[in-house]
């Protein structure tokens, strides 16, 4: 078996693609002006930016002025979360609903939210890490300020009933913000039809460059500033756009849309293939509902092993994976996502993320579906976890 590259971590970045720097690379060096100055190199920028926000409103199914450019999908959770707060505060409405297996970009920011004066109610998923979209309406109060759902879960994929959700928030008069930094590229979205009040996204999960995302803010939506300065986007987010950048989401956004039935068409079947392969070896799940999942999306527990070790030897093999969020490998702890679709601790850190696009071919497929079942048997080996569970000893 001949060694090969494989990067199945699309969901923790993507490569620029060669169409997103082409488009990038003049407004670095020649059309380097400052999108508010009035002279022509000025102006050319400002189009510039004009022209992305356009594609990023068109891929959304939002208008240009709905859309402003954030550094990252981190800042556009902050914004539309601590935005919406400071707005409603003012109406006497200091009650937040998100769910328990929200990124740390929302987590963070309503644990912060809880220390100056908020209360936040966080909706429980099923083990299938779907939510109950009923649970919201019950959730929902006199008081409640904003209710803040991720569209797809970024460790195990599940693509939450948003247009459920929505609906359920107009019927109660409740704003309602989607994090789709997973989704977008992924899930045809149009924000008018879903009902959807404020959208996150981020360039990087789409082939545009890290430090660029955007947030959509349905019209009428009075969001308070975010970073104070200069008259930026509108006055709302200051300093100065980072022109190459924005250029370079608008062309990523307009290609990850172009076709998202036909790509995933290709994904879906490979990644089924990676499942069902993987799923053979004994004391094995998949972690997230089969179908309402993200097309690229697999997440394994292989009972017996340490995800972290199972990454180094894959790595090894050349093929990049992931063992819960990108975010949080690093930490110790096991990842609050599979924690809250039930898992034991010990099963949680054996877990594995492949997230694939097109590019993974049938041939990588075979590749993985090699590699994957000699390291896990090598990994048991040495595992005195695996050891126990084989005497049938409890282990966790
Ligand atoms: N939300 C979700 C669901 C994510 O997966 C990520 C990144 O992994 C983020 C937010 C943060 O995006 P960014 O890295 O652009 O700050």
């Amino acid at each position: 078996m001949e060694k090969r590259f494989i990067y199945a971590d699309n969901a923790a970045t993507t490569a620029v693609s060669e169409e997103v720097l082409t488009a990038m690379l003049p407004y670095f060096r020649e059309g380097y002006g400052n999108a508010s100055s009035i002279y022509k190199l000025g102006r050319d920028a400002q189009k510039a930016v004009e022209t992305a926000r356009e594609k990023v409103a068109k891929a959304l199914g939002a208008e240009p002025r709905e859309i402003y450019f954030t550094s990252c999908g981190s800042e556009s959770d902050n914004w539309a979360i601590k935005g919406t707060a400071e707005l409603m505060a003012k109406k006497g409405k200091k009650h937040i609903i998100t769910s328990v297996f929200e990124h740390h970009a929302v987590l963070h920011t309503c644990e912060y939210l809880e220390k100056h004066g908020f209360e936040v109610t966080y909706i429980p998923v099923s083990d299938k890490g779907l939510l109950d979209p009923e649970d919201i309406r019950k959730a929902i109060r006199e008081d409640t300020a904003l209710v803040t759902i991720m569209y797809a879960n970024n460790e195990i994929g599940t693509i939450q009933p948003i247009d459920e959700i929505a609906a359920i928030c107009h019927e109660k008069g409740v704003l309602f913000h989607t994090d789709a930094v997973q989704a977008v590229g992924h899930i045809d979205i149009d924000v008018h039809k879903q009902g959807i009040d404020m959208l996150s996204l981020s360039g990087h999960k789409i082939h545009a460059q890290k430090g660029i995302g955007a947030l959509y803010v349905r019209k009428g939506i009075a969001l308070p500033n975010f970073v104070h300065g200069g008259g930026q986007e509108r006055g709302k987010r200051a300093g100065t756009e980072n022109v190459p950048a924005i250029v370079g989401l608008g062309v990523a956004i307009e290609a990850a849309t172009r076709d998202i039935a036909g790509k995933n068409a290709v994904i879906t079947p490979r990644r089924n293939r990676l499942i069902d392969g993987i799923l053979k070896l004994p004391y094995t799940r998949l972690n997230g509902d089969r179908d309402k999942r993200l097309p690229g999306n697999l997440n394994i527990s292989i009972e017996g092993i340490e995800g972290e070790s199972l990454l180094l030897l894959l790595d090894m093999n050349g093929i990049c994976a992931s063992s819960g969020s990108a975010c949080t490998s690093g930490s110790l702890d096991p990842s609050h996502v599979l924690l809250s679709i039930g898992l034991e601790h010990a099963v949680a850190h054996g877990s594995l993320r492949l997230s694939i696009e097109e590019n993974v071919t049938d041939e990588d497929v075979d590749y993985i579906l090699e590699v994957i079942p000699k390291v896990v048997d090598r990994l048991r080996s040495m595992s005195p976890v695996w050891e126990k569970m084989m005497k049938g000893q409890k282990y966790a």
